[in-house]
């Protein structure tokens, strides 16, 4: 079985977001290298794109100098029409300075494309042993509002405020995928993580909108769960668990917890889902600047990222054939970043990768 099978992360999008696909016009497909490992890996992906002969161009767009108006950050306005018009992109991880500087340019990407929902499947990597054999999980994040809506302030010396927004449009729309995803998946759970007892309007909106959706899906069993609660079940059996949905900064917290059960953030694929279709996949780790420039980053994060574009656009024999390659290799065993117990380097890796394609 792949870790990311063919009913994974990407083909929960409305078929009206599949795109017809001739064999032979190339797709034009976005690409943010992004910073730190982020042009590493994003290497390895032109690479084992290019070895697999599959029929995409890359669009390539760099985070820019200085502060585009428009987008009021370093990115572009022509990066993210190129994303609207491909419907269709790749990104690598984006560094934001902690605590000052401009605008976080993975904000202003989902704000700007409507990015809303981010799925970050986790799935135990077969010939890659960790303490848990079978996790299978999808974490949903809700990616618009709740703690990063950017709503801070000082008021008065040594007080400072955050505020929390949670509406009831974004509440539901993240809902009805997450349940819809579940439909679409055979997936048999819902659970809707929380701190409502603490949090009370903001995160009882939350659960009011997912109560309402579930009733649409009676099928699919609903359950509500606090936070703190379900970090420890899901260190202690992962396995409780199915399809998980949750407002923004818990998404965020909970999907790093997932990936440390199955071997780490090398191994996390991520995609977000914007209205309108468009599908931007990432990998769920960030820039690593402490192994940048080393050629010490696994590229498999981005790499099965890279996958489940693929699988939206329908190119299925094209990922599962890179997706077994991946696969084989770290199963082999003979060749695995530092990440994952081994000593070769991204370049080595992503060889091998390509040696079993
Ligand atoms: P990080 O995910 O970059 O790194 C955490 C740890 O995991 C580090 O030790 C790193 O070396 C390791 N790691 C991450 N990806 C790896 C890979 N592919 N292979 C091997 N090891 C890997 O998290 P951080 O250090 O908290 O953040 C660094 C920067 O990235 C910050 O500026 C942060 O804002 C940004 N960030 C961006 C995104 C994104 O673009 N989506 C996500 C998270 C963090």
């Amino acid at each position: 079985g792949g870790i990311l099978p063919s009913s994974g992360l990407t083909s929960l999008l409305s078929p009206s977001a599949s795109r017809a696909f001739s064999s032979q016009a190339p797709i034009r497909a976005t690409l943010f290298p992004g910073d730190g490992i982020g042009p590493e890996i994003a290497d390895s992906v032109k690479q084992v794109f290019k070895a697999a002969d599959v029929p995409i161009e890359w669009e390539e767009h760099f985070v820019g100098d200085e502060i585009d108006p428009r987008t009021q950050s370093f990115l572009t306005w022509e990066s993210l029409e190129s994303v609207r018009r491909n419907g269709v992109g790749l990104k690598g991880p984006m560094a934001t300075p902690i605590g000052k500087g401009h605008r976080s340019l993975n904000l202003t990407l989902r704000k700007e494309l409507n990015l809303y929902a981010n799925v970050r499947p986790c799935h135990s990597l077969p010939g890659y042993k960790t303490r848990y054999d079978d996790v299978n999980l999808i974490t949903i994040r809700e990616n618009t509002e709740g703690e990063y809506s950017g709503l801070e302030h000082q008021v008065v010396r040594g007080v400072v405020e955050s505020l929390k927004i949670i509406t009831r449009q974004a509440s539901l729309r993240v809902a009805e995928y997450a349940f819809h995803y579940a439909k679409t998946h055979g997936r048999k759970r819902v659970s809707a993580i929380h701190k409502a007892n603490i949090m009370q309007k903001t995160d009882g909106l939350f659960l009011k909108c997912c109560r309402e959706v579930a009733e649409k899906y009676p099928e699919i069993k609903y359950e509500e769960v606090v936070i703190d609660n379900c970090c420890m079940m899901l260190v202690k059996n992962p396995s409780l668990f199915d399809v998980l949905v949750m407002p923004n900064l818990y998404g965020d917290i909970i999907s790093d917890l997932c990936a440390g059960l199955i071997g780490g953030l090398g191994l996390t694929p991520s995609c977000n889902i914007g209205e309108g279709g468009i599908a931007l996949a990432e990998a769920v780790h960030g820039s690593a600047p402490d192994i940048a420039g080393k050629n010490l980053a696994n590229p498999t994060a981005l790499l099965l990222s890279a996958v489940s574009m693929l699988r939206h656009l329908e190119l299925h024999n094209k990922a599962g054939q890179i997706q077994d390659a991946i696969v084989s290799t770290i199963s082999e065993g003979k060749c695995r970043t530092a990440d994952l117990g081994g000593k070769s380097k991204t370049t080595e890796f992503t060889r091998a990768i390509i040696d079993h394609l």
